[in-house]
């Protein structure tokens, strides 16, 4: 059985996490949009310049490239003995992109098997977020959940006061969060018309969230 995969969750659902566990458990290989480019930028070719331009000049990368390199990483891929599936990150992103996946993977006698969406309210996300703390002297970083600091508010090490970087700051988590959601909603929508998403809420420990995806895979799998 072969499983291609994309995850979906607003940061701080633990995606990552549930992702690399259903990797490990079902010896996916994760396709990364992101590493594909830079990979090519590192190997110097024509596509590679070519790219390396484009994101210098802080542009985005066009649906055309990306579905070349796509197409040209599932053939290296599907043609390997025991092949048993991919999950995609950082593509889809919009509809037509998923449009596009599909096209490839039907070029591919390949077909996305599921798309495992990982709910958490935004007010677990910024509790969890928030949580981070970093000590402005000596760079480290506390967790008032998971390592809070001996003393409330203070370093270990030097005992100077912590505080928030921006991107810890339950604000700038806040906004994120309707940043995915908002990007994020059409294609949730596109995927449950076409009977092909899964929900779980992902406010649960990590290995109860992982449980919860292989439970949803273990189903689709029979
Ligand atoms: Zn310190």
């Amino acid at each position: 059985m072969v499983l291609n995969l994309i995850f979906l969750g607003p940061p701080g659902a633990g995606k990552g996490t549930v992702a690399q566990a259903v990797m490990d458990k079902y010896k996916l290989v994760q396709i990364s949009t992101g590493d594909l480019i830079r990979a090519e930028v590192a190997k110097g070719s024509d596509l590679g310049k070519k790219l390396s331009v484009i994101m210098s000049a802080g542009q985005l990368v066009s649906d055309s490239i990306v579905s070349e390199m796509l197409k040209s990483e599932l053939s290296k891929l599907v043609s390997k003995k025991g092949f048993s599936g991919v999950v995609f990150d950082g593509f889809p992103r919009t509809i037509p992109q998923a449009e596009m996946l599909n096209g490839i993977l039907l070029s591919h006698k390949q077909k996305l098997t599921s798309v495992i969406y990982i709910e958490s309210s935004k007010e677990k996300v910024v509790a969890r977020l928030s949580a981070r703390w970093t000590c402005p002297k000596c760079k480290k970083v506390y967790n008032t959940l998971t390592m809070p600091p001996k003393k409330s508010g203070l370093c270990n090490d030097d005992n100077t006061a912590l505080y928030q970087r921006d991107d810890d700051k339950p604000e700038t988590i806040s906004k994120r969060y309707d940043v995915f959601i908002e990007k994020t909603h059409p294609l949730i929508e596109f995927y449950e018309k076409k009977g092909l998403l899964k929900r779980y809420d992902g406010n649960v420990p990590p290995k109860e969230s992982i449980a919860e995806a292989e439970k949803i895979i273990a189903k689709i799998a029979k």
